[in-house]
């Protein structure tokens, strides 16, 4: 069975929902067909300075919204990255593998860290995408679902996978990143040309799935458009619009064509209230579940444990081979 892994990090408390389209969503769908690794990446949320109450309540709050979401602890494995130890310990060995021009080529660290200014960005946020290397490579991972944004990081795993396996000899899959057209980049609702994004998007760009609903449905009824008024799926000349139409058209299960036939000859405010309903019912259920899971912390921390185990079974595996390969010593 083809094996996934991926990670989400638990630095806003609610997920948005371009988390969800462009990755959750999928993650849910793999564990059918897919051994399947997903995680809470902690590790990653430290790049940028976390209050640790707040980090913890964050974590519990993330592993609540990918259960309520749908993954199934049967049918997955779900973890918490920093109960794996591994995952620190071969990003050190990627570190060492990695050019430092090579690091610097990565977008989304010039992004974030041009937005923090240099003297506030941390080496951590600066080798960030090395750690992404090897939670993606401790688990022999044959795919890797996000969103667009991901890309250049999947690239960079699968060069570092293939200089380790070249110097050491064959030992990490080269994965691949499982990205869908569609989703693979939710547009900020007041900017569409910008993702959305936790640490980028203004409040009203961005939809919080555990929002109140009605400050959702507000949010989508004021989504930038343009000014024309025909509601066709136009990326390049109606980005705003057809990030609706998207959005619309995931949640509902309707296509593209559809929509566009639904709302022909109407105002786009017909479809902001059509849509602004469609949030409101995905998003309510979706908070209920996940409040379920946060009362009952026991059970979900049991879940974690049981995750932690399975998959530090795995990544203890890799982390030896790929320690024996480079010729450290055995601790006998
Ligand atoms: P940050 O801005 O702090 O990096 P984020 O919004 O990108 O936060 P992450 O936890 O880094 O959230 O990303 C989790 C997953 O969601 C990743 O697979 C990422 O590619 C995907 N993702 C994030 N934003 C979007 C978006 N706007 N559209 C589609 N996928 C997205
Ligand atoms: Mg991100």
């Amino acid at each position: 069975v083809p094996r996934v892994l991926s990670g989400i990090q638990p630095t806003a408390g609610s997920f948005h929902l371009g988390n969800y389209l462009g990755a959750v969503r999928q993650w849910v769908a793999l564990q059918e067909s897919h051994d399947a690794f997903y995680m809470v990446v902690d590790l990653h949320a430290i790049t940028v300075p976390q209050d640790p109450a707040e980090l913890r309540a964050n974590t519990r709050i993330a592993a609540a919204q990918l259960l309520a979401a749908g993954l199934d602890p049967e049918r997955c494995t779900l973890f918490v990255q920093s109960h794996v130890p591994e995952h620190a310990q071969l990003a050190w060995v990627m570190n060492c593998l990695t050019g430092f021009g090579e690091a610097g080529r990565m977008t989304q660290f010039k992004d974030k860290s041009a937005k923090q200014g240099t003297d506030r960005t941390s080496v951590g946020l600066f080798t960030y995408p090395i750690l992404q290397v090897a939670d993606i490579l401790l688990y022999q991972a044959h795919q890797v679902p996000v969103g667009e944004d991901q890309r250049q990081h999947v690239e960079l795993t699968r060069d570092l996978a293939e200089r380790f396996n070249g110097r050491y000899g064959e030992t990490f899959t080269i994965p691949a990143p499982y990205i869908l057209k569609e989703t693979a980049k939710i547009y900020d609702l007041q900017d569409p040309s910008i993702k959305m994004s936790k640490s980028a998007s203004s409040p009203k760009g961005l939809i919080n799935l555990l929002d109140e609903p009605k400050s959702s449905a507000k949010k989508i009824k004021s989504a930038v458009t343009d000014t024309d008024t025909v509601i066709r799926f136009d990326a390049e000349n109606k980005p705003g619009v057809s990030n609706l139409l998207t959005i619309y058209s995931t949640l509902t299960g309707a296509s593209i064509a559809e929509l566009e036939q639904k709302y022909e000859g109407k105002m786009y405010g017909a479809l902001k209230t059509d849509l602004a309903d469609v949030m409101v019912e995905f998003v309510t259920p979706f908070r209920d579940r996940t409040q379920s899971y946060l009362d009952d912390p026991e059970s979900l921390d049991a879940v974690l444990a049981k995750g932690a185990e399975k998959a530090r079974a795995v990544a203890a595996e890799t982390l030896a081979t790929t320690y024996d390969r480079l010729g450290f010593l055995p601790a006998k």
